[in-house]
């Protein structure tokens, strides 16, 4: 039996000076119950906790980790960073070359801004989105989580097309009254939204391939419809890449569906581990942006210099011929093993996906291409079997609706490890069926 003493020690202070005993939700184990493991180090494709256990690790902080934790290349930069000063408030050069780097890799982009988290960079979009339209409502998709901004922080009302609800509470409803939450891969409900608000619509941000409800892909044929709309209406498309961006291919998710936003936010990968977000488009967008237009956004952090080293060099690294079908190949690897784990032991209940380096797992027959079939999954078993995997010294991610990631390092023993476990975890649940 895995020990795991110290954790437990350190959940119950956490708890008393840190709301949950963690600074993000997800991390507190709710959805799966038990302690989560408080870790001291990480280093390629593993976690080491505090009690001296190894884990293989299959969240990679939630994206950012793809090359590896603890890679050399990254920390010598970060290290060299840091030696120069932490932080000026001024322009430094490292930014324009992070900007280039990511603006080669991007069509859509011609300028872009740094922010230092995701959600700031998606809220700044919106805020863009409605400053050059001078419009008010924006379009999201039901399981699409775009960051905490208040407004977007919104589930679907009971019926279609009826007023969203806050989904936390400190959020008005007169906050989230011009955000329309649609359903992931329904054609219909995008064309029925367009036609009823159309010249009142800013913009539709949506995660190209939705991360944040356990992958669910876009079905053929969907992101085509919002961006025919979206042009029909003179409404801006904006991706959300703050996920996939670097994740799924060296040209995001718009590389490889094959459609073009009006603004892209990117975050995770681009800073390396440290914080980090951005939100770019054409210039005609771009430049309605402060101090050039009357589109208000700054921050006091924004481009940090250690952050940018550390983005520079893991973007260095991702860019490097065949990182993506070598990542790709790891995952497919991974998922398709666990596949094979569930079929040996009779297990037909359960079902896998990937792109890139992110893949969904659900006890499900089939793949989900919705919330609502995302929700169906049978979240009873994946408690066992994320609690089984852990026993066995493999980190999922705490949650049925959250999607998984690898990195470069996962590239020999940890996949096969990490299979091994899945084996002994479907015989288990068959055995205590
Ligand atoms: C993680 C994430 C965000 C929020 O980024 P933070 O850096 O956590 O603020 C926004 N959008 C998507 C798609 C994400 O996955």
């Amino acid at each position: 039996m895995q020990n795991f003493v110290t954790s437990k020690k350190l959940f119950e202070k956490a708890k008393k000076v840190i709301p949950g005993g963690v600074n993000s939700p997800v991390r507190a184990f709710n959805a799966v119950g038990g302690t989560p493991r408080f870790l001291n180090r990480a280093e390629g494709a593993y976690l080491y906790d505090v009690d001296g256990n190894r884990y293989v690790d299959t969240i990679c902080s939630w994206g950012p980790a793809i090359v590896g934790h603890a890679n050399k290349k990254i920390i010598n930069a970060v290290k060299e960073a840091a030696s120069k000063g932490l932080t000026f408030g001024t322009p430094t050069p490292g930014e324009i070359e992070l900007a280039e780097l990511i603006i080669n890799q991007f069509q859509s982009i011609e300028m872009l801004r740094l922010t230092s988290s995701g959600t700031e960079a998606t809220m700044s979009a919106i805020r863009l989105a409605r400053g050059v339209s001078g419009r008010k409502k924006i379009v999201k998709f039901e399981g699409c989580y775009h960051g905490h901004v208040d407004s977007l922080l919104v589930k679907a009302g009971s019926g279609l097309l009826t007023l969203g609800n806050p989904t936390s509470a400190g959020i008005p409803e007169e906050f989230v009254e011009e955000t329309i939450v649609l359903n992931y891969n329904d054609i219909g409900d995008v064309e029925d939204c367009f036609e009823k608000f159309g010249d009142q619509i800013a913009a539709v941000i949506i995660e190209p391939f939705a991360g944040n409800m356990n992958l669910v892909k876009p079905l053929s044929g969907f992101l085509e419809a919002v961006r025919r709309e979206c042009d029909k209406y003179k409404a801006l498309l904006i991706f959300d890449e703050v996920m996939t961006g670097f994740r799924v291919g060296r040209n995001g998710a718009q590389g490889i569906l094959g459609v073009t936003p009006d603004i892209t936010t990117l975050g995770k990968v681009i800073g390396g581990g440290m914080p980090m977000g951005a939100f770019g488009g054409k210039e005609e967008y771009m430049s309605h942006i402060a101090p050039t237009g009357p589109v208000y956004q700054a921050g006091t952090l924004s481009g940090n210099p250690i952050a940018v080293a550390a983005g520079l060099e893991t973007l260095k690294i991702v860019l490097e011929k065949d990182f993506f079908s070598k990542l790709s190949t790891i995952t497919t690897e991974f998922v398709q093993g666990l596949k094979l784990a569930a079929i040996n032991n009779n297990y037909s209940a359960f079902s896998v996906d990937s792109v890139g380096g992110m893949f969904g797992i659900y006890f499900s027959e089939n793949i989900p291409s919705s919330f609502e079939e995302v929700s169906k999954c049978n979240q009873n078993i994946f408690k066992k079997f994320f609690h089984l995997m852990l026993e066995n010294n493999v980190y999922l991610a705490p949650s049925s609706f959250e999607a998984g990631f690898l990195s470069i390092a996962h590239e020999g023993p940890a996949v096969s490890e990490a299979i091994k476990a899945a084996d002994i975890a479907f015989r288990s649940l068959q055995q205590n069926h």
